[in-house]
Formats: structure tokens, sequence, C-alpha cells
């Protein structure tokens, strides 16, 4: 699957513009997971990602193209004991999965799996608010998680064990990114991929492929494999009946 890949090499063109440190990969190492979504109040926390005024972006993108050897975690800016009031704010994850055939369905179903995914990561002290609308992402940081030693590469263990849990998924890319004008340049590519994940939403929804009556046409005419994905799904199941 590489309906996400013109979006990965442009994020990646974007990160490798910043001074990017890539952080130990230790699993083990992982921060403890909370479980559930937790509230810091105000006066516990020490900072927010992505607060105030700031600009944040979060998204994630899968792909079947062999782009890592193992699991990354890549960090463009300050670790979190070093940030001492609010920052920009990009967290951008890259899924690698093992190669998932010709099987529409189980594209999609890989893709959903992996979106409930991302939001099921809880790190204790560090409540992640998202907002899907403006795909956005901001973090408040508590004291005592600071205290206690939290770093990016001890969250991002955290994600890539949750992604990991999820079938298929073979190497993760997690970047965090703390640069302004970065942060802004990689926006608009979050709204793309919204713009796929909601075209294979309506594909599944839709076995008809009638593309002359689509609202999705631009999304299809842009991104390779769209139609085909469709077109193969149509087909699957005028042979079904
Ligand atoms: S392939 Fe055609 S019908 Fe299907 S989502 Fe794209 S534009 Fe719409």
């Amino acid at each position: 699957m590489k309906l996400f890949d013109t979006i990965i090499d442009a994020t990646m063109a974007e990160v490798e513009k910043c001074d990017v440190k890539k952080l130990p990969v230790e699993l083990s190492r992982a921060w403890p997971d909370n479980g559930a979504s937790e509230f810091i109040m105000q006066k516990d926390s020490a900072f927010e990602l992505g607060g105030g005024t700031n600009p944040s972006v979060n998204y994630t993108c899968v792909t079947t193209s062999p782009l890592m050897e193992s699991d990354e975690i890549l960090l463009a800016g300050p670790d979190l004991s070093e940030i001492k009031g609010e920052v920009p704010f990009a967290r951008i994850v890259i899924l690698q999965t093992e190669d998932l055939g010709d099987d529409s369905e189980e594209q999609y179903r890989a893709i959903r799996d992996m979106e409930f995914a991302r939001y099921h990561v809880f790190p204790k002290g560090y409540m992640v608010r998202v907002s899907s609308m403006s795909n956005e992402e901001q973090v408040r940081v508590s004291k005592e998680a600071l205290k206690k030693g939290i770093s990016f590469a001890a969250v991002g263990a955290s994600y890539i064990k949750k992604y990991k849990e999820v079938a298929n998924v073979k190497h993760v890319r997690v970047i965090f990114l703390l640069q302004a004008d970065t942060v802004t340049a990689l926006k608009p590519y979050a709204g793309k991929v919204n713009d796929i994940t909601k075209t294979l939403t309506h594909i599944f929804d839709n076995i008809l492929a009638d593309c002359g009556h689509c609202d999705m046409k631009s999304v299809c005419d842009e991104v390779e494999g769209m139609k085909e994905m469709h077109l193969g799904l149509a087909k699957k199941k005028d042979r079904k009946e």
C-alpha cells in the first residue's frame, strides 16, 4: 500500500531540514501507561507542547514501502527535561507494514486498526488532547512526570509498543518536532492524510465506483492507487453476486 508515500516523502524532506537526533529505542523503557486519559490540572503542569498560540500538528501515515530496518524515534528540538515553557509541537508517526497484498478490505482494516492505536496511548503525566478537526495535538506534561524522568525516548517507545500490537505493523517511526516553521510547513500534510482516510471510508461505504458523480474525485485524481482500490472492490463484489 503506497497511498501515503508522497506525503511521507514530503514530510521527511521537511524533517531533514531540521537538526534531527535519533533517540535510542528501548521498548522495555516505555513510559508507564495510565490505561485511560488522565486530567492534569494547570497547577500540576510543567508546560504544554503545542500550547497557547504555538502551532501544532499530528498525523499518521502507513506504507508497505521498505523505509526502515528497525523502529525509530526522531527528535528535532529540546528533550522534555530541557523545555521551559510552551513550545510548538508536531508528532508524526510513519508505520511500515508487511505486504498487505491486493486485498483492499485487508488494507482498509489495517488503516482503521492503526487509527485506533493512535488514540489509545496514555503515558502517565502526559495528557494528550487532539483535535481531529484541526489535526492539532496539545500535550500537558506534569511536574511529577518530569521529576520522574519522562523523556521523548520513553514516550516514543510507548507509541511504538502500542502500534506494534496491531497486526502487520513491522516498523514504526515516531517523529517529535518542536520548530515553529517546520510544524507550520507540515500542517497541510495532516489535511491530506485526513482526505485520504475519509475517501477510504467513502469507498468502503459505497461499493459502486461512480467517479463522475463523486465528491472525492479530487483526492482520487491526486493519490495514486485510490481509484484502483475502489475499482478492485467493485469488481470483487460483482464476482460475489
Ligand atoms: S474511485 Fe471514483 S467513485 Fe471511488 S472514491 Fe474515487 S472518485 Fe469516488
